[in-house]
C-alpha cells in the first residue's frame, strides 16, 4: 500500500518522461462483417460551438447523444469519434448483454443489491426499446445467460445466493449440472445460473444503427475527427486536427482511451481482449457441440472465459487466461500485432473452448481480433461529472459489463445535466472512489508481476 502511494506520486513526472499518444487501429471483428458497406462520416473542417460535445462514438457517446438530444431538442449536439462509429470496444466485444455492474460484487445491502439487478434490467429493456422504436436492423438474442461454476463448493455458494435472490424478486435461477446439459454441455461444469433476462448483441449493428436517428434527432455527427486537446474552462475548447470546437459542456464518452485526453489516468487503463468466432454453425452443428438454448455463459475463474451464439450461429468467444489479455506498456491504446502474431495467444483461448465444448473442434475459427477494454482496479465504471465549472462529463471503465452500462450512461449523463440525479445516486457507478493505478513504469512492471505470478489480473 505504501509502495502504491509512493509510486502514485510519481505521477506528473511519469507523465512528462512517457507522454501518451492516441492510437486507434482497425475494427476486424465479426461484428463489422454484418455492415460491411458502412462508409465513416465527414470529418470537422470549420470551427464550431457547441452546448454539448461528445468524444467518443461507442455505445456511451451514441447513448448520451440519443438521450440528451431526446430531452433537450433546442440545443446543439456534436459528437467526434477519432475513426468511425463503433471502432473501439462497442463493436468489437463478446456480446454477452448482462445485468450487474461487475461479476462477483457484493452490495452492502438487500436495497443495493435489488437497486442494482433493477437498474442494469431497465438498461436492457431500454435497449431492446430503442431497437423496437426505430426498427433498427441489430441482431440479438434476449433468452438468457449462463454464469457457469467449475467447483461445487463454488457453485453450492452460488445456489445458495440465488435462492436469496429469488427472495428479493431476482428472477435468477440455479442448474444442477444435469439440468445445466439441457442448457450447454459444458464439460467439468457443476451447475450455473441462469439469468433470464440477460442476452447476446451485435453492439455495432446497434451505434451505427442509431447514426440515422441521431441526425433525424438534430445530432452534428463527425467521424474521423479525433479530439486532440481538451481546455477546460466556463466554454471548454477542444482542439481537432482542422478546427477548434468550443463547447459549453464536453462528455468523455472515451472508456479506454480516456487517458490520452489527460483524464482519468490513475483511475482506468486499456487492456486489450483478444475474441475468435466460428462461421455460423447450423442448428444440427449447435447441437452436435452440445449448445441447445441460451445466448451465452461465462465462467467463475478470475481471467473469465466467455462464449456467446449469435442468432445468425457464430460461436464467439474470448478469455479463459493471462495470454488471451495484455496490458501495453505506457497504456497503449493499439494492439500491435495481427492475429497471426498473437497466435499462441489465440490458440491458449481456443483451446479454453475445446475444454468445456470438444466437439466444437470441429468447427473451424473463421474470425480473430482484439478489442480494448477499460479496466478499473475495483471493477466498477465510474459516471459522473467533473470540473472547475462541473462541465465536464464522464461515462468510463466499463471493464467486461460495458454493453448494458454503457448504453445506460446517456440517461445517466442527461439526468445529471438536468440536476435531475436522485435515480442513480449511490448506486456503485455513480461518482464513486476508485483505486489509484500508478503510472509508468510501475504500472507495466506491477502488470507483469501480478498477472505471472498469480495468473489472475490486478484487482483493489
Ligand atoms: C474484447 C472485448 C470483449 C468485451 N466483452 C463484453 C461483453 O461480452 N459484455 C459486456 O457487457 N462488455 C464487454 N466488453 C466491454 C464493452 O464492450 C465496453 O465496456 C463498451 O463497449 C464501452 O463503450 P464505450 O462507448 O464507453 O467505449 P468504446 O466503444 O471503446 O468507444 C470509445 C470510442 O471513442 C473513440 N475515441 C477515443 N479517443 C478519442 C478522441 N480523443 N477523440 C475522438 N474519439 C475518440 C474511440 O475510437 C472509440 O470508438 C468487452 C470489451 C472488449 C474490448
Amino acid at each position: 500500500m505504501a509502495a502504491a502511494k509512493v509510486a502514485s506520486a510519481t505521477w506528473p513526472v511519469a507523465a512528462k518522461i512517457f507522454p501518451e499518444i492516441l492510437e486507434v487501429d482497425e475494427n476486424k471483428s465479426l461484428w463489422a462483417t454484418y455492415t460491411p458497406d458502412y462508409q465513416a462520416g465527414d470529418s470537422l473542417k470549420k470551427d464550431i460551438s457547441v452546448d454539448l460535445a461528445i468524444i467518443g462514438g461507442g455505445f456511451t457517446g451514441v447513448s448520451t447523444a440519443y438521450h440528451f438530444s431526446r430531452s433537450y431538442p433546442e440545443k446543439r449536439v456534436a459528437l467526434f469519434e477519432a475513426k468511425i462509429l463503433a471502432n473501439g470496444a462497442s463493436g468489437r466485444n463478446g456480446g454477452m448483454m448482462l445485468n450487474w455492474v461487475t461479476d462477483h460484487l457484493q452490495f452492502a445491502s438487500d436495497d443495493m443489491t435489488q437497486r442494482v439487478y433493477n437498474t442494469t434490467h431497465d438498461g436492457i429493456k431500454t435497449i431492446l426499446t430503442i431497437i423496437d422504436r426505430h426498427n433498427l436492423d441489430v441482431s440479438l438474442r434476449h433468452d438468457g445467460s449462463l454464469e457457469v461454476y467449475t467447483d461445487s463448493q463454488r457453485a453450492e455458494t452460488a445456489h445458495a445466493e440465488v435462492e436469496h435472490h429469488q427472495s428479493l424478486g431476482i428472477p435468477v435461477r440455479f442448474l444442477d449440472a444435469a439440468d445445466l446439459k439441457k442448457y450447454i454441455g459444458l464439460e467439468g461444469a457443476s451447475g450455473a445460473v441462469l439469468d433470464p433476462n440477460a442476452g447476446q448483441i451485435n453492439g455495432l449493428q446497434l451505434v451505427r444503427g442509431l447514426r440515422p436517428v441521431l441526425i433525424e434527432q438534430g445530432v452534428e455527427i463527425y467521424e474521423q475527427t479525433p479530439i486532440l486537446k481538451v481546455r477546460e474552462g466556463r466554454e471548454i475548447e477542444l482542439e481537432t486536427p482542422h478546427a477548434t470546437v468550443k463547447a459549453k459542456a464536453i462528455v468523455l464518452a472515451t472508456n479506454g482511451y480516456t487517458g490520452k485526453l489527460g483524464y482519468f489516468r490513475d483511475a482506468v487503463f486499456p487492456l486489450h481482449s483478444h475474441v475468435s468466432a466460428t462461421a455460423p454453425l447450423t442448428k444440427e452443428q449447435q447441437q452436435s457441440i452440445g449448445w441447445h438454448q441460451s445466448s451465452g455463459y461465462a465462467d467463475d475463474y478470475d481471467r473469465i472465459s466467455y462464449s456467446v451464439m449469435t442468432k445468425e450461429g457464430n460461436l464467439v468467444f474470448g478469455g479463459g487466461s493471462n495470454e488471451s489479455y495484455a496490458y501495453l506498456f505506457n497504456n497503449r491504446t493499439a494492439y500491435p500485432g495481427t492475429p497471426e502474431s498473437a497466435m499462441s495467444s489465440f490458440k491458449k483461448m481456443e483451446n479454453t473452448l475445446y475444454d468445456y465444448l470438444p466437439n466444437s473442434k470441429a468447427f473451424p475459427i473463421k474470425h480473430r481480433w482484439t478489442g480494448t477494454l477499460g479496466i478499473t482496479l475495483k471493477r466498477n465504471n465510474l459516471m459522473g461529472v467533473r470540473g472547475d465549472h462541473r462541465n465536464v462529463f464522464y461515462a468510463v471503465g466499463y471493464c467486461g459489463h460495458g454493453v448494458t452500462l454503457a448504453n445506460l450512461s446517456g440517461k445517466v449523463i442527461t439526468d445529471i445535466y438536468s440536476g435531475d440525479d436522485g435515480q442513480w445516486r449511490g448506486l456503485p457507478f455513480y461518482q464513486p472512489d476508485y483505486a489509484p493505478i500508478p503510472p509508468e513504469p510501475f504500472r507495466w512492471l506491477g502488470y507483469q508481476f501480478f498477472t505471472r505470478v498469480t495468473g489472475k489480473s490486478p484487482r483493489a
